[in-house]
């Protein structure tokens, strides 16, 4: 799948200068980089030479920046967890701040007790999400965190639902086909290896649209595919890392070909696995 980014040069010392606003160094601090890019260098035994994370995903634009550690070690198969369990992490507070983002956006959910099979599998405070705002029944219900299911709330939001207006103009989305939630399995069904984020209810593998006309957009390789269709789920695709910290499609491997698998997986330096 293509992908195009503004490009972050970590190769250089004036990285920072050089994100987001393409290649152009912002005028009000070129500068400034200047007087930082002659202390970096002064200083080049004892400070990194490359900001840590994220890399760009395509090499685009400037020179390509070097894999972080984390994306040497995985693949695209790899979509277990490197930084511990987010459960741990997640206080009452933080799951009723959340709790309570997910009511005023209009979800439609009720909270679960907690779950826990075995050594490694288990959500402490989980929710089952039946509806997503709008209307858009979530089939069938799902059982997850609740921060994976805001960020799903706030990708449907912020890229589905524009993206398929813009596409289809007059549809709707009024389901979201679910292929598999919380579910206490390594990844990919494997019989060994690391659990899955489907074990601590942080991934959510999306299947299919169902439109207001009855239609279905179903997941699938798109690559190749110049109809509207395969540009709305490109765009979705790539706008989910916006929101989930790993997203892995059809495109990704033989595993993904009918889903995209999202998760909310907590990687040290904030890194994200979106390809
Ligand atoms: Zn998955």
């Amino acid at each position: 799948m293509p992908r195009s980014h503004g490009a972050c040069n970590q190769t250089r010392p004036d990285a920072f200068f050089t994100c987001t606003t393409g290649d152009a160094l912002i005028p009000g601090y070129r500068s400034i980089s200047i007087v930082i890019a002659v202390f970096l260098a002064a200083g080049s035994t004892s400070l990194p030479r490359e900001g840590p994370l994220p890399v760009p995903r395509s090499q685009g634009h400037g020179q390509p920046a070097e894999r972080p550690e984390a994306a040497r070690t995985e693949t695209p198969q790899d979509d277990g967890k490197t930084a511990g369990n987010p459960n741990e992490d997640e206080t009452a507070a933080a799951f009723a701040a959340c709790r309570e983002a997910l009511r005023a956006a209009g979800a439609d959910f009720e909270e679960a007790e907690a779950m826990s099979e075995g050594p490694s599998c288990g959500i402490e405070r989980p929710i089952r999400l039946a509806e997503l705002p709008g209307g858009v029944k979530v089939e069938p219900a799902a059982t997850l965190r609740c921060e994976t299911a805001l960020q799903l709330v706030r990708w449907m939001e912020g890229s589905v639902k524009p993206s398929l207006e813009a596409a289809m103009p007059g549809e709707a989305i009024t389901g979201l086909s679910q292929a598999s939630a919380y579910v206490c399995r390594n990844r990919n069904n494997a019989a060994g290896g690391k659990v899955s984020e489907h074990a601590f209810g942080n991934a959510v593998d999306i299947a299919a649209f169902t439109l207001r006309s009855g239609a279905t957009v179903t997941i699938r390789p798109v690559e190749r595919d110049s109809t509207l269709e395969g540009a709305f789920q490109r765009a979705i695709t790539e706008a989910a890392c916006l929101y989930f910290t790993t997203v892995l499609d059809p495109g990704s491997d033989a595993a993904h070909e009918t889903h995209l698998h999202l998760d909310v997986k907590a990687r040290r330096g904030g890194y994200r696995y979106c390809w």
